[in-house]
């Protein structure tokens, strides 16, 4: 998607260890305008699939999920990163975080993820995958169907969205980065 990678180009800042930062215009700063229009390119792509609902995973993903399901008028579920105590009828699994180095729970209350729902996945990054195979797990604990999953970004040189596509999800990312070495943004055409 042009303008995104247009925005990443000019706002986006590589750190060590291959991350991209962008605090600029989605994980701190949002801009909506262009939130809009990812979301937008979302619908489009997804614009065969057949599914009842929106679910990511807080806290970065909720702001261009809850842009499909708007636009959609469908209901948006995030995944919970901390156990609330109150939390009944709970699902959860592991993930473990490369950014972070550590591995987190992440759980959904069986009453927003249920039989036979259709789930689609929307999130800010795809790095190794960690993030959407612990999706994977919770919709396939829940007795859901997982329809596709879209990002905003795909980090192609971490391989999750390879993983992903041999195992038959429909992923769809709105830019894809092939490289960051030397501290260089290098976007796929
Ligand atoms: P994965 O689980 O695919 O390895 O990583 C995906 C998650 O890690 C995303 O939800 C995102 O929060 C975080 N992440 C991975 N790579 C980056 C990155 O380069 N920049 C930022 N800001 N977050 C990242």
């Amino acid at each position: 998607m042009k303008a995104l990678k247009e925005r990443i180009l000019r706002d986006g800042k590589c750190f060590e260890g291959g991350i991209l930062k962008v605090d600029n215009f989605i994980n701190h700063q949002m801009d909506p305008i262009l939130m809009k229009s990812m979301a937008v390119e979302f619908v489009r792509r997804f614009a065969g699939a057949d599914f009842n609902k929106v679910m990511t995973i807080e806290a970065s993903g909720i702001a261009p999920a809850i842009m499909v399901g708007y636009l959609l008028e469908l209901p948006v579920v995030f995944a919970k990163k901390k156990k609330p105590s109150t939390m009944e009828n709970m699902l959860t699994t592991s993930v473990y975080s490369f950014t972070k180095g550590t591995t987190y729970t992440v759980c959904v209350s069986k009453d927003y993820l249920c039989p036979g729902d259709k789930v689609l996945f929307i999130d800010d990054f795809l790095a190794n995958g960690n993030a959407a195979k612990g999706v994977i797990d919770l919709v396939r604990q829940a007795g859901a169907e997982l329809v596709g999953m879209g990002f905003l970004i795909e980090k192609a040189f971490q391989h999750g969205g390879d993983s992903l596509r041999e195992q038959g999800v429909h992923v769809e990312s709105l830019a894809v980065i092939e490289s960051l070495d030397n501290c260089q943004i290098s976007l796929r055409d």
